[in-house]
């Protein structure tokens, strides 16, 4: 199974190495054709304006649109948590609407640009994560069909779900954490063969001849 990574900007190295780490062959995807292929995308941490550019630049926002109504699984982190949410506040336009959030970027001010924090994550395990923030976004609505998989201390919402949608303000790739990835390639399991346990419920158009 092929995990792809966008990468046209950001983080996108530190991603493909922790996919390997964990068994999964990466594929850089920088043109539509590289997502040919692929079981599931991360979307990496960086600069989401940049980002937005690059995805224009490169034709690739319909056929990332195109990709993601497949319910293969998603993943961003931090800008590119940014790049799926639905809604960016004080007036950005989305990029990849595809996760019904509102989103605030660098939302912790200069003070706060990075900071390190111990996270409860149920749906990863139950040791706590070591999170790392860089100039990151917060999580300021979300959509009655989305999980809140992790909070600050505070209460502000730092990682969601939204099915096949998943999204971390901070940056598992850069703190050697490498169990959102596993998550990520169970889901893209699942996803390429639903025949498999409760997968089959959640993508019952999977057998349908959607292409993969
Ligand atoms: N501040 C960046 C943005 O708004 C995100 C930073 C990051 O990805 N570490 O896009």
């Amino acid at each position: 199974m092929k995990i792809g990574v966008l990468a046209l900007q950001g983080d996108f190295a530190e991603h493909v190495a922790m996919l390997r780490e964990i068994g999964v062959e990466p594929v850089e995807v920088r043109l539509p054709g590289h997502l040919e292929g692929i079981s599931g995308l991360i979307f990496p941490g960086g600069e989401s304006t940049t980002m937005r550019r690059l995805i224009d630049r490169w034709a690739l926002r319909d056929p990332l649109l195109e990709f993601a109504r497949t319910g293969a699984p998603l993943f961003g982190t931090c800008a590119g948590m940014i790049v799926l949410s639905r809604e960016i506040a004080d007036g950005d336009e989305p990029i990849l609407p595809l996760l019904d959030v509102t989103v605030r970027r660098n939302a912790f001010g200069r003070q706060l640009d990075s900071f390190e924090s111990e996270l409860s994550v149920p749906i990863v395990g139950d040791q706590p994560v070591h999170a790392v923030f860089i100039r990151a976004p917060i999580i300021e609505r979300v959509g009655p069909g989305v999980d809140v998989l992790a909070k600050l201390d505070d209460g502000r919402i730092v990682a969601v779900r939204e099915r096949n949608v998943l999204a971390t303000a901070f940056h598992p790739e850069l703190a050697g954490e490498p169990r959102f990835h596993r998550l990520i390639a169970t889901m893209a399991a699942e996803h390429d063969d639903p025949g498999e346990g409760a997968g089959r419920r959640h993508h019952p158009t999977r057998r349908a001849g959607l292409p993969r």
